[in-house]
């Protein structure tokens, strides 16, 4: 298929991409600058410029950002779109997440139903933020599934940067489902609903000192900063990278997986666990590492949420990575930049 991935310098659309292309499919993908587009050509130089090329669109949050990048010779079958904030180091939660996350999303999707019509399926990376009751705390008695949708309301959402990336992912992927019920576009649409991401970087696009936002809690370990006392877990779920990637691509090849929404993890995680593969697997961070005896990043005393995962199971046919090769390949791509 012909694919516009929006984002490709993510640390998931990076993934993606390298799925894609091994899978045969060619890509155009959206980068934020010439200079990134660049890195990831120079780094696909098996490929030529019919299977793989860039165009920029600077700002998803700006009206008609995605009007020219839709149209290409030969047209688009399929979109993956992935771009969207995911930090919590804002000021204005409106202006820098809530508006590229929404506005990109409904962006995207008008420009492909006006002038993409050859688009088939459109996959969308939404998230466990847009499932999770944030007021719930560790709700032992629920099991989440792809039935759950946060509450989370308008006025929530700007109080603090978490709520404001929770809503803006809850109120994105929503704006998405409705587009289809309202405008009945030609194509049909994937979500995708992971809960933090873990795993390796695509080396050439990330650093140490800006490495995307679910990956940093492995570096701070990592770098000493859970020595004395390991940083509460949060959430208590993960996938790995890689399967994601490989879902977001399933999800735009199956028939099967039009118009439905995928929570897709691999099971339960602490930051503690992550300390003590990190201590198996590497010895020369010993001096750097909490012992067994060093308090925190465990599980509540109290119990956690259930999570049904059956549908990305069946559906997409999955079988996920488990924690310990996930943090063992993640930590070897953090040493390839640096650690
Ligand atoms: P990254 O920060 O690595 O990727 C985010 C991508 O979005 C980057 O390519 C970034 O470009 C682009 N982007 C952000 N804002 C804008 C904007 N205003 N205009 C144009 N492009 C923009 O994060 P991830 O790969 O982790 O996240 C990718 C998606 O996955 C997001 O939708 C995120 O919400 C979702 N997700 C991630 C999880 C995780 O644990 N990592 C968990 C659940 C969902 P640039 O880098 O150039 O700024």
């Amino acid at each position: 298929m012909r694919v516009l991935l929006t984002g490709g310098s993510g640390f998931i659309a990076a993934h993606v991409l390298d799925i894609l292309l091994e899978r045969g499919h060619s890509v155009v993908t959206t980068v934020r600058s010439s200079s990134k587009g660049q890195k990831i050509l120079d780094n696909h130089k098996s490929y030529n410029k019919d299977k793989l090329n860039f165009v920029i669109v600077e700002d998803i949050a700006k009206e008609g950002a995605f009007d020219d990048a839709v149209k290409s010779d030969p047209p688009f079958e399929a979109v993956v779109h992935t771009a969207s904030p995911f930090h919590f180091n804002v000021t204005d939660v409106q202006k820098e997440l809530l508006d590229p996350a929404v506005i990109g999303t409904t962006g995207i999707l008008k420009s492909i139903k006006k002038s993409a019509p050859t688009v088939k399926r459109v996959v969308i990376t939404s998230s466990f933020a847009s499932i999770i009751n944030p007021f719930k705390g560790t709700w032992p008695d629920h099991t989440y599934s792809e039935q759950d949708w946060n509450p989370i309301t308008e006025q929530q959402a700007t109080e603090n940067p978490a709520n404001g990336y929770r809503a803006s992912k809850t109120f994105a992927e929503r704006s998405a489902w409705d587009f289809i019920e309202q405008e009945k576009p030609n194509f049909t649409l994937a979500t995708m609903c992971p809960p933090l991401v873990l795993g390796p970087i695509i080396h050439y696009l990330q650093s140490l000192d800006s490495l995307n936002t679910s990956n940093e809690r492995i570096r701070d370990i990592i770098q000493g900063k859970a020595k004395d006392e390991i940083a509460p877990t949060g959430t208590f779920i993960w996938v790995d990278v890689r399967d994601l990637a490989m879902c977001h691509v399933l999800a735009m090849e199956k028939e099967d997986a039009a118009n439905k929404r995928f929570f897709i993890t691999a099971g339960y995680f602490s930051n503690k666990e992550i300390a003590e593969i990190i201590a198996k697997n590497f010895p020369e961070y010993k001096d750097k590492l909490p012992t067994s005896s060093t308090p925190g990043g465990d599980y509540p005393k109290e119990g956690l949420y259930k999570f049904n995962n059956e549908r990305v199971i069946k559906t997409l046919g999955i079988k996920f990575r488990g924690l310990e090769e996930s943090i063992v390949d993640a930590v070897k791509s953090l040493q390839s930049v640096g650690a």
